[in-house]
């Protein structure tokens, strides 16, 4: 479940599990927590694994960049 960066740093797509072929937009800029367009967003309102999954994909971006420039001014490479 490897997300697609969209327009926006914050903004990703998540490849769906049950519907293969279509994907999620995952939305962090949202507050509190983010927002996605699947089911379990939209109806339950609670975390999703694909919030969960941009979440953990953004950090580890920053966590790479941090170990390479411990003083980033942008992290848009
Ligand atoms: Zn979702």
């Amino acid at each position: 479940m490897q997300p697609i960066p969209h327009d926006h740093l914050l903004r990703w797509l998540v490849p769906s599990h049950s519907r293969p072929g279509e994907h999620h937009l995952v939305d962090l800029g949202k507050l509190p927590d983010g927002q996605c367009s699947c089911e379990d967003w939209t109806c339950r309102k609670r975390r999703c694994r694909h919030i969960l999954a941009v979440r953990e994909h953004v950090l580890n971006l920053i966590i790479t960049r941090l170990r390479t420039d411990p003083n980033p001014t942008n992290y848009d490479g």
